[in-house]
């Protein structure tokens, strides 16, 4: 049986007292669906005809990153990242492995490394993300 993500994402706005807006509920399901992190403009395509405008979705993702829902996977042209935060603890996100033939980014979520401790007096690590990059298993 295929997930109700409708529901799903109902049930994680209410976990996280925040109101069960549609535009909110919409950006869920986008995560949801997505395997890979998504920039705004990428979860504004997806968002299909439904269309909200620019501010709407950076507001919605704010409030979702806000509660840790959603989390900024890593930047890239520019433009951060986001996917559900589910599979992350606060201080680490799984690593990502990007193509370098094709551009595609994966996540690896079958992959947990020791966090890096600080080098240096002065330093506290707060969060900590990793890139890997390679040929993807369609450029292999
Ligand atoms: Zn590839
Ligand atoms: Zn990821």
């Amino acid at each position: 049986m295929k997930p109700n993500l409708d529901l799903q994402s109902r049930t994680m706005l209410k976990a996280a007292e925040l109101y069960r807006t549609k535009v909110r509920i919409a950006i869920l399901k986008v995560l949801m669906k997505a395997d890979e992190p998504l920039s705004q403009e990428q979860i504004a395509r997806r968002l299909g005809k439904k269309h909200f405008d620019k501010v709407t979705i950076y507001r919605t993702l704010e409030s979702l990153l806000k509660v840790g829902l959603v989390h900024k996977a890593f930047i890239e042209k520019r433009a951060w990242h986001f996917e559900l935060a589910d599979n992350c603890t606060e201080s680490q996100c799984h690593p990502h492995f990007t193509c370098t033939s094709c551009g595609s980014t994966h996540c690896l979520t079958e992959i947990s490394l020791p966090m890096a401790k600080s080098p240096r007096k002065g330093f506290i690590i707060h969060r900590q993300q990793v890139r890997l990059e390679g040929f993807c298993p369609a450029c292999t």
